[in-house]
């Protein structure tokens, strides 16, 4: 080592010396400057204790995660009992708390909020910095996943001005539904030659870092970019270059006139609110560019032209014998006394048995229980047994010469069993003796709220008076989607419904 000294020392090697230590010196002049950059113009300092608490207008739950005594996360969580979620990244400026107003008009879209305070404020110490803010981001989101049981594609980010970067950085990693960005800056070598010339961040190495006009190449989720033409902090250009390296199919551009950074959704909150709407619901919008100001007029929301499930259920076939909503009761049978349903079908299935011997359905009646056998299965480890199915009108004959009352057995040619569309489930005679049998009790409860979803329907559920027939807690039939829909919301028979469209005081 002595040997190395001297040799430098040496007035052979004396002349490399200086220039050595001034290319360790500037190099160090250029890392600490390009650090100082970035935190001016993308963390500037902010007094922590002019950061006070404002009150939110909100009902909101505070998560704080304590990573070591100085560390923590914390964010805000509104809960809107909605299954989408929007992720709120703030601007650097200041605590959460600033952002209320623009947080409350997302909440009005009727979805959660989570918004993330960035690691310098409130109670974190930690530096403002890529690395830190990339970290909190990813904890703040696996907590999320965990906690809250959050899909990625019920997640929307919002994001505003630095938020643009964190938000482009996250969904490299992670594709989530949709992506808002308020204000966005380009990168940090467009934000230093904005500030301080052009020469500097040549040497500065600067345009690697936030750079969202490269992050933007990989997103996959639509975009919309609002931007304001007359932003003194991140000029309106920027957020067009971003746009412009934005997938075109998917990407959007709301350009406001007339107003600053600072305002973010606060005005023309009406036209705006309106873009927030579109793009949240269907993202789409008929042109890619909009450029607005307050004389813009808010487009006519198309009305999406609401079908009254009602007069769609009305016009359903209830008389051909084929119908899968043909009406048949005590007083109305088949047209034709012989009506042979041409699809029968074996009952078998993997989640349905045959009780009696080789029974018959209707095919489309037979696919639904067997998908709904599978979910009936998955809750009580049982298959649902079946009594009976089609009977012919010669097989009603033969059951009725046992001298069955009408009110429990049908007439011949009267039978919904004839439709080849309705089951008898388990072995009973009677509603009390079904409903006394704890298993059975608790299957036509189950049965009872959810067999409309397979298409079932329980056409006996309010005795003789109403329905012609006792209460039958074991008789199920097939019947058409929206009329079982409608019927399950509505907890009537579909007797009741038939009776109520064809007199003239029609209620449903
Ligand atoms: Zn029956």
């Amino acid at each position: 080592m002595n040997k190395l000294l001297k040799k430098i020392c040496n007035k052979k090697f004396r002349y490399l010396i200086y220039p050595l230590f001034l290319i360790i010196f500037s190099y160090l002049i250029i890392i600490i400057s390009a650090e100082k950059i970035e935190t001016s113009l993308i963390f500037p300092w902010w007094d922590k204790e002019e950061n006070i608490q404002l009150s939110a207008p909100f009902d909101y739950e505070n998560v704080d995660i304590s990573l070591s005594q100085k560390e923590h996360i914390s964010w805000i969580f509104i809960d809107n009992k909605s299954e989408k979620t929007i992720f709120y990244f703030q601007g650097n400026g200041w605590n959460l708390n600033y952002y209320y107003d623009d947080i409350q008009i997302l909440k009005d879209f009727g979805y959660n909020v989570m918004a993330l305070n960035y690691p310098w404020f409130w109670w974190s110490s930690l530096s403002p910095n890529r690395k830190n803010t990339q970290k909190y981001v990813e904890i703040f989101y696996s907590f999320i996943k965990k906690e809250k049981k959050i899909d990625n594609s019920d997640i929307t980010i919002f994001a505003y001005s630095i938020g643009s970067w964190i938000a482009l950085n996250f969904s490299k990693s992670h594709t989530v539904d949709k992506i808002i960005l308020v204000a966005p800056l380009s990168s940090l070598f467009e934000m230093s030659v904005k500030e301080y010339g052009f020469i500097l961040q040549k040497y500065l190495f600067l345009s690697e870092r936030f750079n969202n006009k490269e992050n933007i190449k990989y997103l996959k989720s639509p975009l919309l970019i609002i931007h304001w033409d007359k932003d003194p902090l991140i000029p309106l250009k920027q957020g067009k270059w971003i746009y412009e390296n934005a997938p075109k199919e998917t990407s959007y551009f709301l350009e406001i006139k007339n107003i600053g950074h600072n305002l973010v959704l606060q005005k023309y909150k009406n036209i705006t609110k309106w873009f927030l709407k579109i793009f949240l619901e269907k993202w789409k919008f008929e042109k890619k560019y909009y450029s607005i100001d307050e004389n813009t007029k808010i487009p006519e929301i198309e009305k999406e032209k609401v079908i009254d499930p009602l007069e769609k259920i009305k016009k359903l076939d209830f008389i051909s014998d084929f119908s899968l909503t043909k009406y048949v009761w005590i007083w109305t049978s088949f047209k034709k006394i012989d009506y042979i349903p041409d699809t029968l079908t074996r009952i078998r299935g993997n989640y349905i048995k045959d009780i009696k011997w080789w029974q018959m359905l209707r095919k489309e009646a037979l696919v639904a229980l067997d998908e709904m056998g599978k979910d009936f299965y998955t809750k009580f480890w049982v298959k649902i047994a079946v009594v009976s199915g089609y009977r012919s009108y010669l097989h009603q004959m033969q059951i009725k010469a046992n001298a069955c009352p009408d009110t429990l057995c049908s007439k011949p040619w009267y039978s919904e069993h004839q439709s080849g569309l309705a089951i008898d489930l388990w072995e009973t005679t009677t509603e009390k003796e079904f409903l006394s049998k704890k298993e059975l009790n608790s299957y036509f409860l189950w049965l009872k709220e959810n067999a409309h979803l397979y298409w079932f329907h329980n056409s006996y559920q309010n005795g003789v008076e109403i329905d012609g027939y006792e209460k039958e807690p074991w008789h199920w039939r097939y019947i058409e989607k929206d009329l079982a829909t409608y019927l399950y919301e509505k907890k009537i028979s579909f007797s009741q419904f038939y009776k109520k469209i064809n007199t003239k005081e029609s209620k449903y």
